[in-house]
């Protein structure tokens, strides 16, 4: 292959909490991998993606949501969002067409690391087209926005414009990973996603968001099926009777939807197993955190 002109390097996903930085991501990557959802914060560690053609390759990292909070948890989120954009090409910020710009902070932060900015103005699917031009003009007046693309991540409108944008800010460069690999993160991580998302799902809002899971074991047998042992850690005790449930009605609900979901993601038969375990405020932990695994990779 002719490798003169090709494209190769990081770019992070920012935005507040919901802007749909997670469907951006699973659109480009065409493959369920980022979990998303309404509520907000669920993407809690980045998530590299890996996009590729004929222009080169794109290394996507997905942030959390970039917020101010006092917990723990929450400085973990805002650091790692800093820290991801500091050592990229570029970041693309996404903002929701409906509710215009983005925050002031994430836009000091951003500027201090002086990586060049492309904003993506998502959802506009719900947007009246007249009400795009002044948003753009809105948006271009309080940053110098390297480029302002609208896009659906939804329905994919404007996302080839995205990655054209993208590409023009990647220094040239060879490709770092074969083409056929969609991330670098294991594949255990992914489980515990899914399994987070299950539960997310199947409890609404009666479980906050102080819920993780750890994936104890992870084996796959000669015949191929994966045996997975997984914990799912609650802040109360109230929260863990909602998970399991009225005689362990939901927890066998969470864990046949999220077992359907894993065997997809794996393509392979999977055996799992689940157990909840409540520890009190390991949210507000730093040293509990780092032990869930969400710390650097
Ligand atoms: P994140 O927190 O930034 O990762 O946001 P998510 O990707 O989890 O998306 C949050 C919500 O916005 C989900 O319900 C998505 O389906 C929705 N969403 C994302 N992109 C679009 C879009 O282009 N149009 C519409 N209408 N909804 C979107
Ligand atoms: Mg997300």
């Amino acid at each position: 292959m002719d490798t003169r002109n090709l494209h190769t390097g990081g770019i992070s996903l920012v935005g507040a909490p919901n802007v749909g930085k997670s469907t951006l991501l699973n659109r480009l990557l065409g493959q369920q991998l980022s979990i998303v959802s309404r509520k907000p914060q669920t993407t809690r560690n980045r998530i590299l993606g890996i996009y590729n053609d004929e222009r080169g390759q794109i290394l996507l990292f997905d942030t959390p949501g970039y917020f101010h909070g006092s917990k723990a948890l929450d400085r973990y989120l805002e650091e790692q969002t800093l820290k991801t954009c500091a050592g990229v090409d570029a970041v693309v910020m996404l903002v929701d067409a409906r509710s215009g710009l983005p925050p002031q902070a994430l836009l000091d932060a951003i500027e201090e690391s002086r990586v060049p900015v492309v904003l993506a103005i998502n959802k506009i699917d719900t947007l009246d087209k007249p009400r795009l031009l002044p948003l753009i003009d809105k948006c271009s007046q309080a940053f110098a926005f390297r480029e302002i693309v609208p896009i659906s991540a939804l329905t994919g409108e404007g996302t080839d414009e995205l990655v054209s944008a993208m590409f023009r800010l990647l220094p040239e460069g060879e490709p770092l990973y074969p083409d056929d690999q969609l991330s670098d993160l294991p594949e255990r991580f992914f489980v515990g996603e899914i399994i987070r998302e299950r539960i997310l799902h199947c409890v609404h809002d009666e479980v906050p968001h102080g819920v993780a899971v750890c994936i104890d074991s992870f084996h796959e047998r000669p015949d191929g099926l994966v045996e997975i042992d997984a914990t799912i850690v609650v802040e109360r005790d109230s929260h863990k009777r909602i998970v399991i449930g009225q005689g362990g009605k939901m927890l066998r609900l969470i864990g046949q939807s999220a077992r359907e979901r894993i065997e997809k993601f794996l393509d392979t038969r999977v055996f799992l197993k689940t157990f909840v375990r409540v520890e009190k405020n390991w949210t507000h932990s730093p040293a509990r955190l780092d032990e869930l695994g969400y710390s650097d990779f």
